[in-house]
């Protein structure tokens, strides 16, 4: 018997942890709700025709574009350097 410290129980955990971050990763980022007349950045208006296309919107355009990218490097970050500490 190899000293395994890791059974197939705790490996099941990790993936459904990771699944459940995502998860709630997509969910935060999902809007919802009335949409915003003004963004909730930059206090720029937001277009009708952009309330009407995402509901739930709260940010103008370019503040939306740059969100997005700080999210995938924030999200990216995060994930790696909790579940890195969690496994050692
Ligand atoms: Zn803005």
């Amino acid at each position: 018997m190899a000293g395994g410290f890791a059974k197939d129980g705790a490996v099941q955990e990790q993936i459904d942890a990771t699944i459940a971050d995502a998860v709630s990763h997509a969910r935060q980022r999902l809007p919802n709700g009335e949409s915003l007349q003004n963004c909730a950045n930059c206090d720029k208006p937001i277009p009708p025709a952009r309330r009407e296309a995402i509901l739930g919107v709260r940010l103008c355009v370019s503040c939306q574009e740059s969100d997005d990218k700080d999210a995938v490097i924030r999200s990216g970050y995060n994930r790696r350097g909790s579940k890195d500490s969690q496994l050692r």
